[in-house]
């Protein structure tokens, strides 16, 4: 099928940016784009009807680290990038209630929670040490002494088991992942943003000062620049530091009573549950199977799924009589260090991918500094 001259000059028009995958860090980035300048054309194309990789798959945390997960990212990443980190997802998260209706996105700031297993308890003195020493590199980026305090009163109140203690972070939120998306879709379309969905982009090519970007249809896209935010789905960069990361989750029939608030962690954030109503939405789970979840295929597998069952019946729901209504999974973009990347990739195409898992948080920001690189 030949395009019409109305369609050329229009839809087809070239492009003063033109960002592949509308994801939150492609949706952000486009935010950005058009705050700094409205009268830059900006049209975002993706594969999927919908957004299809993390954004609308997750498990909705507004969260930017547990205890133990962070007091692992000092020791490994040492205290500047986990402080710059942390920093960029507080900040994040503050962008989000600032830029989009909280009512209409399901925010709550509910309160997180981390738990430590009994048959895992490093006992209160240690644990207290260590809450202290991550409070106190903490106080440098976000305001306050006391991010994290022990909380084990509220173990029973939640009706745990299993359970030796609970760290509390009353920072930490929660919201509808699809319910955000679709608002940021929008606010980017009411900006003039123009969206392409059900479209791959298979390659692009620089031809003279442009860049042409070629596509799974007869359709070829022309942009002055190009932004790649296809998080965890490298085809487009192969030489980047990429690595996917399927993210397994499962939600419940509706419990009697249920008396569980908030976001919870455990294990590093290795496993993590909320409450959604009167519902438990659980995922993780993926270290006890590394190799096979390094995939970006999006089925779920009996063996994490599994997992997730004994996890939800031993600790969180135990005696209680429910079903599993939804399982998902998403793909989740990781490598050998934990800051996404953003940079120019060759001369007019950019990215910003690897959101580590905590795209949620950091797209924003990541959004924001992309926009102004792209300048
Ligand atoms: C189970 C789970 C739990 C999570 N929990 C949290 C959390 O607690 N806190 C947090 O902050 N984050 C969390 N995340 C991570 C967060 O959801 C992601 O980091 C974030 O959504 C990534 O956004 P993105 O736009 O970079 O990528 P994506 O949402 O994956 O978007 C990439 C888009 O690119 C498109 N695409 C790919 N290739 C092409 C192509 N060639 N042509 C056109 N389009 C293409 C895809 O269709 C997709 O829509 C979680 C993720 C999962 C899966």
């Amino acid at each position: 099928m030949q395009i019409s001259v109305w369609e050329k000059e229009s839809f087809y028009a070239p492009k003063d940016i033109i960002i592949i995958g509308s994801g939150l860090a492609g949706l952000w980035s486009a935010y950005y784009i058009k705050k700094q300048n409205p009268k830059t054309s900006v049209a975002i194309i993706d594969r999927g009807i919908i957004p299809t990789g993390a954004s609308t798959r997750n498990a909705g945390f507004a969260c930017f680290g547990s205890v133990t997960e962070l007091y692992d990212d000092f020791t490994k990443m040492g205290e500047d990038k986990t402080l710059e980190l942390v920093s960029m997802r507080y900040q994040g998260l503050q962008r989000i209630r600032k830029v989009l209706d909280e009512k209409l996105i399901d925010f709550e700031l509910c309160g997180g929670y981390e738990l430590i297993a009994s048959d895992n308890d490093p006992g209160t003195e240690a644990l207290e040490e260590q809450v202290a020493t991550v409070n106190k590199k903490l106080k440098q980026v976000i305001k306050t002494s006391q991010t994290f305090k022990l909380s084990d009163k509220k173990i029973s109140e939640f009706g745990f088991q299993h359970v030796a203690h609970l760290l509390e972070n009353k920072l930490e939120g929660y919201l509808h992942s699809g319910k955000m998306c679709q608002a940021l879709l929008q606010l980017v379309q009411s900006m003039g943003v123009l969206v392409f969905n059900g479209v791959e982009v298979t390659r692009h090519e620089k031809l003279h000062d442009k860049i042409i970007l070629y596509t799974n249809q007869t359709l070829r896209f022309t942009a002055a620049k190009v932004l790649i935010c296809t998080n965890a789905f490298a085809e487009l960069l192969p030489k980047v530091d990429i690595i996917p990361a399927r993210g397994q989750v499962l939600v419940t029939t509706p419990i009697n009573g249920l008396k569980l608030n908030g976001t919870f962690h455990y294990e590093e954030g290795y496993y993590y549950f909320r409450n959604l109503g009167n519902r438990v939405l659980l995922g993780g789970a993926r270290n006890k199977a590394f190799e096979e979840e390094r995939t970006t295929d999006m089925n779920t597998t009996d063996k994490i799924q599994k997992e997730l069952e004994r996890f939800l019946s031993r600790y969180i729901l135990p005696g209680k009589e429910y079903a599993i209504t939804d399982r998902w999974s998403g793909i989740m973009g990781m490598g050998s260090e934990k800051m996404p990347i953003m940079k120019e990739v060759s001369p007019q195409v950019y990215c910003a991918v690897r959101m580590s898992g905590m795209g949620v948080a950091l797209a924003p920001v990541v959004g924001e500094k992309v926009a102004e690189m792209m300048k």
